[in-house]
């Protein structure tokens, strides 16, 4: 039996594990993996080739994916998705896995509903923010890569007496900024998610200027769009100078990280040993893996864990 594996929109660090993974048990359970290039671009144009264990060779380290991603405006059409999903066909692909985001498996849902197709996918973006899933590929090396730009950023911050606005990605969803807020130490954390309150942050930060701070660091999800007002704020009622600091895609590379690697592989091997589990999507809650059904999943919408909200209080 064949098994395609593709990986659609933005691409994250620990993709290329579990496509390494994704051969590896393939051949063990007796299939016939194949790999499907350039996202659901690659399915329109057939790029489509079987996959040897020499293609999954030095590969594990490395961010971004060997089989490549992309966002495909074609696939909007219904005549593309027509040539896609003849494409599967023609190759023999029973099965696909896919590796994505929400945009993917909105793309899913809507192939699912117009061809016989069976897929699962698994939730891979650097953003976190799959409804029913705590976890998504790429996370955990994305707040490590955060982590390492904000402490050196400190670095300077201290040095200099400055305040910095760190402007981390995510889109809507704030769970990068949230997570970096808190590992990191921020004085001020903005996120979609939560009603900013200037004035009550204000009559905090005055009291810790005055019992001797002298540098500021504040993370800002993208989301929110005001990197730039909170910066103009700061300077306006601290009277320090203020630095802005837009990581941007940074944050999407780097070397998976440990937990990375092995949380990728067990996405893998839980959607390769239910392949019966059709166009549904694996999600992780705890230790737990389960699955969603992909209307499900992608007519509800992702919530900030309460705990994580906690957290953020004292920074009220
Ligand atoms: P991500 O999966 O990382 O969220 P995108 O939002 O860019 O990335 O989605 C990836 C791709 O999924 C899009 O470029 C498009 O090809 C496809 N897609 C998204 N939404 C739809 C839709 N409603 N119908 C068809 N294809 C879609």
């Amino acid at each position: 039996m064949r098994i395609g594996i593709v990986c659609s929109g933005g691409d994250a660090p620990g993709m290329n594990a579990a496509i390494k993974k994704f051969v590896e048990i393939s051949y063990q359970l007796g299939y016939e993996p194949y790999f499907i290039y350039d996202g659901y671009e690659g399915m329109i144009d057939g790029h489509i080739k079987k996959a040897n264990y020499s293609d999954i060779s030095g590969i594990i380290h490395r961010g971004g994916t060997i089989i490549r991603s992309s966002r495909s405006k074609r696939f909007f059409e219904y005549k593309y998705r027509k040539q896609a999903y003849e494409n599967l066909k023609k190759e023999k692909i029973e099965h696909i896995i896919v590796l994505g985001g929400d945009g993917s498996f909105r793309g899913l849902d809507v192939l699912s509903k117009e061809f016989d197709l069976s897929f699962i996918g698994i939730p891979s973006t650097i953003d976190n923010d799959i409804p029913f899933s705590d976890y998504s590929i790429g996370v955990d090396t994305a707040l490590n890569v955060i982590r390492d730009c904000i402490d050196n950023i400190r670095d300077t911050a201290s040095s200099f007496k400055r305040a910095f606005v760190i402007e981390t990605m995510g889109r809507e969803c704030g769970y990068l900024a949230a997570v970096s807020a808190i590992a990191n130490g921020a004085e001020i954390c903005m996120i979609p998610e939560i009603n900013f309150d200037w004035e009550k942050v204000k009559k905090r930060l005055i009291k810790e200027f005055e019992n001797g701070r002298n540098y500021l660091i504040a993370v800002v999800a993208e989301g929110c769009k005001s990197t730039w007002k909170m910066a103009k704020w700061i300077e306006e009622n601290f009277n320090i100078e203020t630095r802005i600091s837009v990581l941007g895609h940074i944050q999407r590379g780097g070397k998976p990280t440990v937990r990375e690697r092995l949380i990728a592989g067990e996405f893998v091997c839980v959607a390769l040993n239910n392949l019966d589990e059709k166009n549904k999507v694996v999600v992780k809650q705890g230790d737990k893996y389960s699955f969603v059904d992909i209307q499900t999943l992608v007519s509800s919408s992702y919530k900030l864990d309460k705990k994580i909200i906690e957290m953020l209080n004292f920074l009220d």
